[in-house]
């Protein structure tokens, strides 16, 4: 089997895995990048409307202190306070060390990286490259990978000595030695040839699980693998109730829905109506953000010129609100002819204008639906879109529960509480990389000896066995019946009945799946690979299913049709996932968050907090503010 020693394996080469291993590198370990795509081709490609971070460039009011605030309100203060601090703080600097790589943002009239408003977020903080912001980020970081290299080819002699990229290489079982990770092992997917990395630290960095659900506007490499990987391995998972449905996706033609129509539209002005032409967002204002959002449309279009005296519009709450008033509205009958409603741009900007701002928007509806939306609306509905569980993680250095493995980006949990803002993903990828990164440098260097590699012959025949069975399953229709379960029973709004149907019918598609045969021979057989994906999307929905079937409330993106409303207790609670060895079972475990730090949560008035904290821990407050 071919076999390759490094110190630190980062696993996604996403925006997270980069900046993980550009930060190992620079720290002098010996570092591999593999990723099941081709190199460039990750999804944070795909982002389009930008990094938050409160550089304070279009409106100086703007701080890390708001940030941080608007973090914690976006998640509905479940989210990990350390994360979201260090988050805030740190955003603006890796986004300027950005530009000292040579990334291109868009520019102020003087001068400065623009920012542009998005959902939940009190000032202009998006930092970005028209709605291309994704593709940017990972040439700029991809750029950074090759001048390393060019140093390395200098100082050694090798543009690989230090830094190698493993393209269009899948990574199917972590390895251990005792409780330590002691490397990865995966194939090839073109040859279908097994590789093992012996490396004692490894960096999850692989993204999201938005394939298990049928409406997604993720790509295909999100089947929750590096969840998997880390389950299995031993480490746990947390938060993975709640997913993000992205209000705004393509519901038109059904060839294409769920592809993202990015917030920027809203960002910029675009606003929802329903088929009657009300603007329904003024009916669906939560008694938590009453105060922030402007209450007629007056007001709302005065905001896009005066933000310090008008409250914003409320197409621009936060998503999981926006996502549940688009499915209350279809649901009355006021929805637009393919089962959406109207996002309309093409009468709030000159045609020129919207070109120039949502460039790829424009041609995304001309090429895939034959809209011009500089003259007519778009017809969008919610999307699965990102998860905000994943692996529980030290906040400061990436760190799982396993010895040697490190999360950061999408596959991490914490962050983002129950709801994601816009925009906090692109940054939190950069901030907590590099620190992913730097906590795997940290691991290596304090290790009295190299764990040794064991497990191969088990990795091994795993990878195998859907190519030795024949008669079996066929892949696609266990995968398709996840995705319309998962859609369906798992979706934005659930109830108890629902959730363990869709349990129920996991249980049956884990048999099922265990006797998927692919047939044809190991040279790119895209149908093995996906009887390989299924082990991951299934542990993954299995998590999600059991740990929204325990949250008897709701809250960001987890609505119980049961239990509609937030409660004190519930936000207290994590729910941690965990796997048997063998994956064939999930338990789910209460953990009581941390209380957050006194000068943190001095920064929120009393009469905030009273909409979310328990009496407990508002006694502590007033203590802390004493
Ligand atoms: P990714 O960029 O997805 O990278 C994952 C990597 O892991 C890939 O290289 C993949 O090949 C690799 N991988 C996965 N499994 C394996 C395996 N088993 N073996 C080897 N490699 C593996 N967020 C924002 O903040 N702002 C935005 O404007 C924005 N716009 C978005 C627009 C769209 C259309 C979408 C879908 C998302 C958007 N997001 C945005 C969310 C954001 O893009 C993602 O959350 C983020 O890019 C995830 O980055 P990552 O580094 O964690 O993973």
């Amino acid at each position: 089997m071919e076999r390759h020693e490094y110190d630190v394996v980062v696993i996604g080469a996403g925006g997270a895995g980069l900046r993980a291993a550009i930060e190992a590198r620079q720290q002098g370990k010996r570092t591999a990048i593999v990723c099941k795509s081709l190199f460039g081709k990750a999804h944070t490609v795909m982002a389009e409307g930008g990094a938050a971070a409160a550089m304070g460039n279009v409106n100086s009011s703007d701080n890390w202190m708001v940030h941080f605030r608007d973090t914690m309100r976006g998640g509905k203060f479940l989210n990990n306070w350390r994360m979201a601090e260090l988050h805030a703080k740190e955003a603006p600097d890796r986004v300027w060390e950005l530009e000292a790589w040579g990334a291109l943002f868009d520019r102020t009239k003087d001068g400065k990286i623009s920012q542009r408003n998005f959902g939940g977020h009190e000032y202009p903080r998006l930092a970005h490259v028209g709605d291309r912001t994704g593709l940017e980020m990972i040439r700029t970081l991809q750029q950074r990978v090759v001048a390393l290299q060019q140093e390395d080819e200098k100082l050694h002699g090798d543009p690989e000595a230090y830094i190698k990229v493993f393209a269009e290489c899948t990574i199917t079982r972590l390895l251990k030695d005792g409780d330590a990770i002691s490397g990865a092992f995966g194939y090839w997917r073109e040859t279908g040839e097994f590789i093992v990395f012996d490396a004692p630290a490894v960096v999850l960095a692989t993204g999201g699980i938005g394939k298990s659900f049928v409406v997604t506007s993720n790509s295909w490499e999100y089947t929750g693998d590096g969840h998997a990987l880390a389950l299995l391995a031993g480490a746990k998972l947390i938060n993975m109730e709640f997913i993000q449905f992205h209000p705004t996706g393509m519901v038109w033609p059904p060839s294409v829905r769920g592809i993202l129509v990015t917030e920027s539209v809203r960002g910029d002005g675009g606003v929802l109506r329903n088929s009657e032409g009300r603007r329904f967002m003024f009916d669906y204002i939560p008694d938590v953000f009453k105060d922030k959002y402007a209450t007629t449309e007056e007001e709302a279009d005065r905001w896009y010129d005066d933000q310090a005296n008008n409250r914003r519009p409320p197409e621009l709450l936060p998503r999981d609100e926006v996502a549940r008033a688009i499915n209350a509205e279809v649901k009355a009958g006021r929805g637009s002819p393919q089962g959406g409603v109207f996002l309309d741009v093409s009468t709030r900007l000159p045609a020129a204008e919207i070109t120039r701002r949502l460039p790829s928007m424009h041609h995304q509806f001309k090429e895939l639906a034959d809209v011009d939306i500089t003259k007519e609306p778009m017809q969008v509905g919610p999307t699965c879109h990102y998860v905000m569980g994943g692996v529980e993680v030290n906040a400061d250095t990436g760190a799982a529960s396993v010895p040697g493995l490190f999360a950061a980006g999408e596959v991490s949990g914490g962050m983002h509480g129950s709801n994601r803002l816009g925009g906090n993903s692109l940054s939190d990828l950069l901030v907590f990389g590099r620190r992913a990164g730097a906590g795997a440098a940290a691991y290596v260097d304090g290790l009295a000896r190299r764990p040794a590699v064991s497990g191969l012959d088990e990795a091994k025949a795993e990878a195998l066995a859907p190519l030795e069975r024949t008669g079996g399953e066929n892949p696609y229709e266990v995968h398709h019946e996840l995705q319309r379960t998962m859609n369906d029973l798992v979706g934005i709004i659930r109830k108890s009945e629902e959730i363990s149907e869709a349990l129920q019918v996991i249980e049956k598609l884990k048999e099922r799946a265990k006797n998927c045969a692919s047939s044809g021979s190991r040279i790119y057989n895209p149908g093995w690979h996906l009887a390989l994906d299924l082990r991951n999307m299934l542990l993954v929905s299995e998590c999600v299913a059991k740990a929204a079937l325990l949250r008897e409330e709701s809250r960001g993106g987890h609505t119980r049709d049961d239990y509609p409303g937030m409660s004190a207790e519930w936000r207290r609670r994590l729910l941690v996932c965990s796997a048997s060895p063998d994956g064939t079972s999930v338990t789910v475990e209460e953990k009581i968050q941390p209380s957050m730090r006194g000068d943190l949560i001095s920064l929120f008035e009393r009469s905030e907090l009273e909409k979310y904290l328990t009496e407990e821990e508002l006694a502590e407050y007033d203590t802390a503010v004493k």
